[in-house]
């Protein structure tokens, strides 16, 4: 418990900041929508999930291209409450090693654990509630506010969990100041929301699983900037007291992180904090910082590996 409270804390001050926009959610129902591969999911339900992540010497490929190694050998633990960017060039492997944490995918070696259980091994629905996804452009479905953000926890979640997920999403006023509240309709045929509202049903829906762990794909392309800041807001609710594992795509985030995971053609490259990563200069977490993390080009990432090695 004291461990916990620590890192609560913890994560609590080293995070105000992170949420510079971490835009959530392109692919949030995307992927709830999305057949699950795996069909032998498990029946271990634990009594408590809390959260800490180890990827063992994971190597994948997708099923349509066998041929073809995404990640190689790839190892990394995100500790209990604390926070991990994923950071990369484009086709990396980033989204795929979320994608395989999602158990949409079956590595072709290695595992992937949850306090120490195979994932693969626990319940598939506990699993989805306590590993969360918020990713950058959400879609909604046709359906009421309070489809939308209870969608897949309806079973379970009460009225006023969702009330609360909305507070911290900074969502509740503004679903209120429509005449039906909750159950105003969204998604094609109902109100047009903006990207920013969107976002924070999004969050509003990952919070209200009460997740131990939260996966933010961070967004590429900023919002205005009364809307980042909101979402920021809402994000940092989000964070405190859970593990997070983040594609980050903004120097603020990774400076924040605990730990950076630089993922280069499917390896892992380099591991450390911003400022240890800083100090290889001529690495490529240094060139991806010069170019503020955006996409860096294939020629730039060989020069930058050439001279790591
Ligand atoms: P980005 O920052 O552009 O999103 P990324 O680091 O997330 O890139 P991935 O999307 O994981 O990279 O892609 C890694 C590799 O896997 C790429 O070569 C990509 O073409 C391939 N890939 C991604 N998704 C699939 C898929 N569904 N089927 C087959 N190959 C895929």
């Amino acid at each position: 418990q004291t461990q916990i409270a620590e890192n609560v804390y913890a994560i609590g001050w080293v995070f105000t900041g992170i949420m510079e926009a971490v835009g959530a959610s392109r692919k949030v129902f995307e992927y709830m929508e999305r057949e699950p591969k795996i069909k032998n999911d498990g029946e271990f339900v634990p009594h408590f999930i809390y959260g800490k992540i180890n990827f063992n010497n994971i190597s994948f490929s997708y099923p349509t291209r066998p041929q073809t190694i995404v990640l190689d050998n790839v190892s990394f633990e995100v500790q209990l409450g604390r926070t991990v960017a994923l950071v990369g060039p484009s086709g990396a492997g980033k989204s795929s090693i979320i994608s395989l944490l999602e158990h949409f995918y079956e590595p072709s070696n290695g595992q992937i654990l949850l306090d120490d259980n195979p994932i693969n091994q626990i319940d598939h629905k506990l699993f989805h509630q306590k590993v969360s996804l918020v990713s950058q452009e959400p879609v909604l479905h046709d359906g009421t506010v309070r489809y939308n953000i209870l969608y897949g926890c309806e079973e379970w979640a009460t009225e006023e969990d969702m009330i609360e997920a909305a507070k911290l999403a900074n969502i509740h006023d503004f679903i209120m100041e429509s005449e039906k509240g909750y159950d105003t309709e969204c998604g094609e045929k109902g109100v047009q929301m903006s990207g920013g509202q969107k976002q924070r049903i999004a969050i509003a829906r990952a919070l209200v699983r009460k997740p131990a762990v939260l996966i933010l794909d961070e967004a590429t392309s900023a919002l205005d900037s009364e809307s980042e800041h909101v979402i920021q807001e809402a994000l940092a609710n989000c964070v405190i007291g859970r593990s997070v594992i983040v594609i980050a795509h903004r120097l603020s985030t990774v400076e924040k992180a605990d730990t950076i995971v630089v993922i280069n053609k499917g390896k892992v490259i380099q591991t450390g904090d911003h400022k240890s990563l800083m100090q290889d200069i001529g690495g490529l977490y240094h060139s991806l910082v010069q170019r503020q993390l955006q996409t860096i080009s294939e020629v730039d990432v060989a020069a930058a590996i050439e001279r790591t090695d």
